[in-house]
């Protein structure tokens, strides 16, 4: 299977890398920075100049994009990967997006015999580069398994959840729940500081008990309490994601009372100059709203580190 590879961001380009040391024929192009093709092409991918010219030379095209305004282009804009399509080909689009979007995206590359598999992923960067993922594809079955070898080499948990479109709608609620969760703890933790406790006496106790969520594993010490904010997952990216679930609740009129808290804490902390920074840099915000510096309230010793 020759694999086209399109993103090559902070996930993208270990994914990419991955698949080519994998030993699959890669070809891919870039948006505005060469420099992380060069990087796969140094590896033995080859670097054409549209997407378009992707789809030409691949079986199958994986995307993995910001979000769904640079899907549309990247598939559906001028020199896009419709222009390349034809029967048989796949799209895996790998990206954080609306079901919405991927479905249309699906319909214009079904019209010239194209086929897509939706497969958003969990993990952040850590499990990029790991091959760890999850990954959570919505799609036909049959198809699932002609692309389980590519998405092998990427994640380790592939799961089938639904047709095209289902993808997209499990990653998001996983995001509402991370945003919210993240916030939770910054915010907790401010008044546990607030109150005299450490953060690792917090963490300790809390693992064990009904509190606890991964996020605490994720974004904790080497984050929060390390006052260091590289990302990662960038704050923006969060944003756009929780911001796709609140337009989807406004579709199905379903009431998102935390989640829009949320997505205002995190439009405010991207308007204070943070949108580059990790997404933990929201918990820094609601923890800074207390007058809690979480970085300064001590880190915890290296046995408390669990996960990255
Ligand atoms: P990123 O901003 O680091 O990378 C995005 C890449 O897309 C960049 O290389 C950019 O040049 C490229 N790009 C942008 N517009 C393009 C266009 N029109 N044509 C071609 N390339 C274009 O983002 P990321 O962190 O790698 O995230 C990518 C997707 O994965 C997002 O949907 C995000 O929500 C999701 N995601 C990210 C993480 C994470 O931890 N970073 C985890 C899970 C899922």
């Amino acid at each position: 299977m020759k694999i086209g590879f399109i993103g090559l961001g902070a996930m993208g380009a270990p994914m990419a890398e991955r698949v080519v040391k994998a030993g699959f024929p890669v070809v891919t192009t870039f948006h505005t920075r060469r420099e992380p093709a060069d990087a796969l092409a140094s590896l033995g991918a080859r670097v054409v100049s549209t997407p378009a010219e992707v789809a030409r030379e691949s079986d199958a095209i994986v995307t993995i994009l910001p979000a769904d305004a640079e899907l549309h282009e990247t598939a559906l804009g001028p020199h896009g990967l419709a222009e390349g399509f034809a029967p048989g080909k796949i799209l895996v689009d790998m990206t954080t997006a609306t079901a919405t979007s991927l479905l249309e995206v699906e319909r214009a590359l079904a019209a010239v015999g194209g086929r897509v598999l939706d497969a958003p992923v969990s993990g952040g960067t850590p499990a990029a580069a790991q091959g760890t993922l999850t990954i959570m594809v919505g799609g036909d079955a049959a198809l699932l398994d002609e692309c389980r070898p590519l998405l092998a080499t990427m994640g380790t948990r592939i799961i089938h959840v639904g047709p095209v479109g289902q993808g997209k709608v499990v990653k998001m609620i996983n995001q509402v729940l991370a945003a919210t969760h993240l916030l939770a703890i910054g915010e907790a933790f401010a008044l546990g500081v607030r109150c005299g406790a450490d953060p690792a006496t917090l963490y300790g106790v809390i693992k064990e008990s009904s509190g606890y969520s991964k996020m605490m594993d994720l974004r904790l010490q080497n984050f929060l309490l390390a006052g260091s904010f590289q990302p990662g997952f960038k704050l923006d990216l969060m944003k756009k994601d929780v911001n796709l679930a609140l337009d989807s609740a406004r579709a199905q009129s379903v009431p998102l009372l935390l989640t829009s808290a949320v997505g205002q804490l995190f439009a405010a902390a991207s308007t204070a100059g943070n949108g580059s920074a990790d997404f933990s840099a929201a918990a820094r915000f609601v923890a800074d709203m207390a007058g809690v510096d979480l970085s300064a309230a001590g880190r915890m010793p290296a046995a408390g580190n669990v996960g990255a």
